[in-house]
């Protein structure tokens, strides 16, 4: 979540959007969803903060600092939507809490309100989005509603759409093509894919979970995180999506995020991808080869083999994606996914090579 600070607390709470700017002085609105009363207000921002007509923004009443939920010019979008999970992975980036904090769908559905450019692609994220199933399918209704041509990506374990009466309450009568389900998928079995997630029966639920989604006629891309576990048993894992699951439309195997557990479990989840290039090649050749599509994620290009990097997408969100000084050389920079902001380990930063000839990759 991005910040920026107002000179002075905010007067208010609540979802508002940037209707214009003048120096440091924002005026502000807020959303009139459901018949509320539209609010304005002016606010002087703090001398470095940053803020453009269109951004959306949190302000909680008594506290300078404010949380940017939308950026406009920003490529990637995502709603936040609870942090609550039913499972506790062990790279988890963003450490799950108990509280309730439904409240944030209702904050999504101002944002979107709020929004004059329809983004072409909006990330609906937690926490796990499912553990709030109807208000969940209330934000996706309203999104595909507001923004007719744009694709709802949902993050999720899909453990709860294992079950009947949720994956009907989510599902039934959900346009196909309009949403995208991404689902972690860590083993091709249960041991493996329990302890990663760190939850009994998770493996049965998430594909219980995925075989409800493909009744139901929906996108999905499977979705797997290269640590030290995961990698080994990689091809295994592979072999099980392409015979069980051909249905998915991508395969999705991504570098990890170090942040949250990740850290705390830094032996098994911090990997340099240069490291295991033979395991990623086997993977993207499984996969090819019963024609499903890979994407590698969050790794670095140069960290690839060239026949690989044609499969990598720029995939960390601009707003906390950045470059080692290393990487103004490379011609590939505008390909690259770079690192995350937040991640400073020596372990990443090593062998940066930047591409000068570009050519065939
Ligand atoms: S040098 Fe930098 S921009 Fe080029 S591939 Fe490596 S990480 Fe990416």
């Amino acid at each position: 979540m991005r910040e920026v600070l107002l000179a002075s607390p905010s007067p208010t709470s609540g979802i508002f959007k940037v209707s214009s700017l003048a120096g440091r002085l924002v005026t502000l609105t807020s959303s009139s969803l459901g018949g509320e009363p539209q609010r304005s207000i002016v606010c002087q921002l703090d001398g470095s903060a940053c803020l453009v007509p269109q951004d959306v923004v949190r302000l909680s009443e008594g506290l300078s600092r404010v949380i940017v939920a939308y950026r406009a010019a920003d490529t990637h979008h995502t709603l936040f939507v609870t942090n609550q999970c039913n499972s506790r992975c062990l790279m988890c980036s963003q450490p799950p809490t108990r509280q309730d904090d439904s409240w944030l769908f209702r904050e999504a559905m101002e944002t979107i309100s709020l929004i004059e450019c329809p983004p072409r692609v909006v990330g609906v994220t937690g926490g796990e989005p499912t553990l709030h199933a109807a208000k969940l399918r209330e934000l996706l209704d309203f999104a595909h509603a507001s923004w007719p041509v744009t694709t709802v990506e949902v993050l999720t374990n899909a453990r709860q759409l294992g079950e009947a009466g949720v994956a009907a309450a989510l599902l039934e009568g959900l346009r196909p093509g309009r949403t995208t389900w991404l689902v972690p998928l860590y083993g091709g079995a249960d041991e493996l894919h329990d302890f990663v997630v760190q939850a009994p029966c998770a493996f049965d639920q998430t594909i219980g979970g995925l075989l409800n989604l493909q009744a139901h006629s929906q996108s999905i891309q499977v979705r797997t995180v290269l640590i030290q576990p995961v990698l080994d048993q990689l091809p295994a894992l592979c072999e099980f999506i392409a015979k069980n699951l051909p249905f998915v439309q991508t395969v999705a195997l991504m570098g990890t995020e170090p942040i949250g557990f990740a850290l705390a479990n830094a032996e098994m989840c911090l990997v340099d991808p240069s490291e295991r290039v033979d395991e990623i090649r086997a993977a993207v050749a499984t996969l090819r080869l019963h024609g499903l599509t890979p994407v590698l994620m969050n790794l670095p290009l140069c960290k690839l083999p060239a026949q690989l990097r044609p499969f990598a997408a720029a995939s960390i969100s601009d707003w906390k994606n950045e470059f080692a000084p290393e990487c103004e050389l490379c011609q590939l920079k505008p390909r690259c996914s770079g690192f995350f902001t937040w991640d400073k380990s020596s372990l990443h930063r090593t062998r940066v090579t930047p591409i000068l000839r570009a050519k065939h990759v």
